[in-house]
């Protein structure tokens, strides 16, 4: 397809999403404003269960960074987009598919000591540490994966002598149902927690935190990289 005849269409699959997307930046900066944490704040677009002319729309209207979270599906959307995106892996990866992160930019979601040793192992064979953020669980909803607080300090030490991940900073999911000012303690700790990171020797400057209905909360209190789905795109597929 023509290029021109594909920028129309995808732009004509989702009407306003540039206005949606400038909506967005704009209570970013407002809420790092507010926060003063002076953080510059990336959108990772959240593309699951969309198909490839998301991303494309995505990219179109000035998106560069994608967010998939199930392996399977990313790297058949991959296949299918030709638009030179970053992809992130934000959800849940099984041991026996760390290969796939060769086509990732940063892995959001390490979630235990097991899958740190894999992905470690894998960076190690191909001779390049893989990007990896730590996923916290603060909301201590046993239905979420992640660390603990108190099993981050130990894991943070032992990682450093991991050589194949960089621990670039956390990752969190906050609480559906929690109020506002359980919002900002959430978050308030995620960046605590990145912080022992750091002082652990870490590069870890990124706060992956955010989604489309506490964002603004999570900019106020540091939030680096916010991922957006429903708040861009509309309600999912499925
Ligand atoms: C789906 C998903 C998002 C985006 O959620 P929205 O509420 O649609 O913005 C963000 N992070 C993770 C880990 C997700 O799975």
């Amino acid at each position: 397809m023509r290029a021109a005849a594909r920028l129309n269409s995808t732009a004509m699959a989702f009407p306003g999403l540039a206005e949606r997307i400038a909506d967005v930046r704009a209570r970013i900066d407002a809420a790092a404003a507010r926060g003063g944490h002076g953080q510059k704040v990336k959108i990772v677009a959240v593309t699951k269960t969309h198909g490839p002319n998301v991303v494309q729309a995505a990219y179109e209207a000035g998106l560069r960074d994608i967010g998939e979270n199930k392996v399977q599906e990313a790297l058949k959307k991959m296949a299918a987009v030709d638009v030179p995106v970053r992809w992130h892996l934000i959800g849940h990866l099984q041991r026996n598919k760390v290969k796939a992160l060769e086509q990732f930019v940063l892995l959001h979601s390490l979630d235990s000591p097991r899958l740190a040793d894999a992905v470690c192992a894998f960076g190690l064979d191909r001779g390049r540490a893989v990007d990896v953020l730590i996923e916290l669980n603060l909301s201590g909803e046993t239905s979420k994966g992640g660390y603990t607080l108190s099993d981050l300090l130990p894991e943070a030490e032992r990682f450093v002598a991991l050589a194949g991940i960089r621990v670039r900073g956390v990752m969190t999911i906050a609480s559906f149902t929690a109020t506002e000012s359980q919002l900002h303690r959430t978050f308030a700790e995620a960046r605590e927690a990145r912080g022992a990171l750091v002082e652990a020797g870490h590069p870890a400057e990124e706060l992956s935190m955010g989604m489309s209905n506490d964002y603004e909360i999570a900019v106020e209190e540091g939030a680096t990289m916010v991922r957006l789905g429903t708040t861009l795109f509309g309600a999912r597929a499925k």
